[in-house]
């Protein structure tokens, strides 16, 4: 099965062709066609599945198929990570899947200067890659608001518990929209998961590659 057969947007597909893809991978298989439709994923996926694009690519079709003016300080996607470097890895695949798009993405992550962030935050963008306690902080300081943010995605959430980030994760669920889709991306699942994911997620489809 190929990229063509989901009828991605030609900016897209382009953008798919340059990465050099072929074959969808086990978990884009079986994830894209739930998040096209506007399901909540769970998903049981490692690294280095292609899981980034499994939910990057139907998102960006998602913004393309209903455009919104892009408001300041406020985004339509949100996606959590447990570390900077994870952050900047699927900030970078987003921004590689989108360059054909006018979708604008920030990485937005602790140990580095603050103010530059807020002044990308705050001139707007349609998707932030975030770490938990860093987005806190710009939330707190009225540098964005994440209460329009349609979609959510949290990616390796089993490292995100193990790291201790439950307070802030759902403190972070509770500034955002209730109808929002949410996609959660995990490669284990201890019990503390399975709570966890029950509480955040609503009829969700099961994946699992
Ligand atoms: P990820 O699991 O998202 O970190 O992706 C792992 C690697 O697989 C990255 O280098 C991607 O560029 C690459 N990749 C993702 N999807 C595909 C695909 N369908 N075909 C070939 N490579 C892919």
């Amino acid at each position: 099965m190929n990229f063509k057969s989901f009828s991605f947007a030609p900016e897209i597909l382009r953008a798919i062709d340059e990465c050099g893809y072929q074959e969808l991978s086990p978990i884009q298989r079986l994830a894209i066609p739930h998040v096209r439709k506007g399901h909540d994923v769970l998903a049981n996926a490692q690294t280095g599945t292609g899981k980034t694009a499994a939910f990057a690519l139907p998102i960006l079709q998602k913004l393309i198929d209903n455009p919104k003016p892009r408001t300041t300080a406020n985004a339509r996607v949100l996606v959590l990570a447990p570390t900077r470097e994870l952050a900047e890895q699927i900030a970078n695949s987003f921004e590689r899947y989108g360059q054909y798009t006018d979708v604008k993405v920030a990485a937005i992550f602790g140990g580095v200067d603050i103010n530059t962030q807020a002044k990308k935050l705050k001139l707007g963008v349609d998707v932030i890659v975030a770490t938990p306690g860093r987005l806190l902080d710009h939330i707190n300081s009225c540098n964005v608001s994440i209460s329009n943010v349609e979609f959510l995605v949290l990616d390796e959430a089993d490292r995100m518990l193990d790291m201790g980030f439950i307070n802030e994760i759902n403190t972070l669920m509770s500034a955002s929209r209730n109808d929002r889709q949410t996609m959660l991306f995990s490669a284990t699942y201890p019990s503390e998961m399975k709570k966890f994911s029950t509480s955040i997620l609503k009829n969700p489809k099961i994946v699992q590659a």
